[in-house]
């Protein structure tokens, strides 16, 4: 994997570049389509490439879980099992996270609503107890070691460590993997975040010997997972240990060795709106500018343009998708509800400049009535509308970047979007 600057935007953070894979060329900044169990939800691969997506990301435990990394590895690898191609027909660019989000929303805040940005005063989200033996409607169990699982789908039990997790990463083949880590929420006290923290940093270590051991061939990259909540000093310090991380790689001649560290770097954890642009600061202001960094699971608008100007390459989220699917569609103005009556006889597209697929094709009226009597077409002609939304809105803030317009098509996107 190569990562290349090909211009930074002024008195800022940001960079758009080219992250060469083995698969294919990702223009960056770039949002990376969520395909958790090798299928972005509702859509054939050809429409998620023909929405403009570059790569795909897929989960780790759910692809564990079923149908078994052993089965994707048999397939020829992730991109070849579903089917993700590019415009020439080629395999196309794929990540896959490393399961500790899952830890996390599965486990420590199982049963909670939890999402990637949380609100400190809600409620729902109490800290919950942890390392007991209770039988709390609990999924995981988080030791030094690694992570017991409760399979959510059948009830079987698994032990994730971090050599598993690679191991498991590798079976699937992505171009780009990530390092076990626990991710936290920001409603975790200093003392946990700081616990939780260390263990994220030696698993860190562990991901990356095992990865090199694996990595014979050298076509899979992998990115450290920098953590530490809302907390400034453990921010810094995860950015500054995970971008200085090495490991020994031996040569052909047993005498000589080379260090090596992570490829790039994803920025983990559970943000609250408010604190989320200075946590991604403290991060990439530490991280080497000639890796590539990616802001895990996050992707409003409103966000993208927050994360591009403070040095965030790659971004990934299921939010277009799983908003599409119920009926909650995005425009220039701000989201809509396609359900609302006065859609009801509305035959104009969602917009009528958009070049997607659906907006091309179908008017807003009849994708209402879709939702309405439950067909299945509804959530593709709506997630295709969105995702096509955010990706296009990440390549043409890339472009402003380079055309010297990024402030003038923030400040114009920002003064009629609604977040
Ligand atoms: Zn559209």
């Amino acid at each position: 994997m190569k990562f290349t600057i090909q211009k930074k935007l002024k008195d800022s953070l940001g960079r758009v570049g080219i992250l060469s894979t083995p698969h294919g060329d990702i223009l960056t900044p770039a949002f990376v389509t969520v395909g958790t169990k090798a299928t972005v939800k509702s859509l054939t691969p050809e429409a998620v490439a023909n929405a403009g997506a570059q790569v795909v990301l897929a989960n780790t435990y759910h692809l564990f879980l079923q149908p078994g990394d052993e089965v994707v590895a048999k397939a020829g690898g992730l991109g070849k099992f579903m089917n993700w191609r590019d415009a020439n027909g080629n395999i196309a660019p794929t990540m896959t996270d490393s399961g500790g989000f899952q830890v996390f929303s599965l486990g420590a805040a199982y049963g909670k609503d939890i999402s990637k940005v949380v609100k400190i005063t809600d409620p729902s989200l109490m800290i919950p107890e942890r390392f007991d033996d209770s039988d709390a409607p609990r999924l995981a169990k988080i030791g030094n070691d690694g992570v017991s699982f409760k399979s959510h789908l059948d009830g079987s039990i698994h032990y994730i460590t971090p050599e598993k997790s690679i191991q498991i990463q590798h079976n699937l083949g992505a171009d780009i993997i990530f390092a076990f880590d626990e991710c936290t929420s920001p409603a975790e006290d200093l003392k946990y975040q700081e616990e939780a923290l260390s263990r994220t940093h030696a698993w860190a270590k562990r991901c990356l010997e095992e990865h090199k051991k694996l990595n014979t061939e050298n076509k899979i990259a992998l990115f450290g997972i920098v953590q530490g909540g809302r907390e400034e000093d453990l921010r810094k310090k995860s950015a500054q240990i995970i971008s200085e991380m090495r490991v020994k790689v031996e040569g052909p001649d047993p005498r000589s060795f080379s260090e090596v560290g992570f490829d790039g770097f994803g920025i983990g954890g559970s943000f609250a709106k408010e604190d989320m642009a200075t946590a991604v600061k403290w991060c990439n202001e530490i991280l080497p500018e000639e890796k590539p960094r990616h802001l895990l699971g996050i992707g409003e608008p409103e966000d993208l343009f927050m994360g591009v100007e403070n040095g965030v390459d790659l971004f990934d989220c299921v939010i277009p998708t799983r908003l599409g699917r119920n009926g909650t569609i995005y425009t220039k103005t701000g989201k809509i509800s396609i359900t609302n009556t006065k859609f009801r006889e509305d035959f104009t597209p969602i917009e009528n400049d958009c070049e997607c697929y659906t907006c091309k094709n179908y008017t807003k009226a009849y994708i209402a009535h879709l939702f309405h009597g439950k067909e299945m077409l509804a959530g593709t002609l709506a997630s295709t509308h969105n995702l096509h939304f955010i990706v296009s809105l990440v390549a043409n803030i890339r472009q402003s970047i380079l055309d010297d317009k990024f402030e003038e098509f923030k400040s114009e996107f920002l003064s009629i979007y609604e977040a």
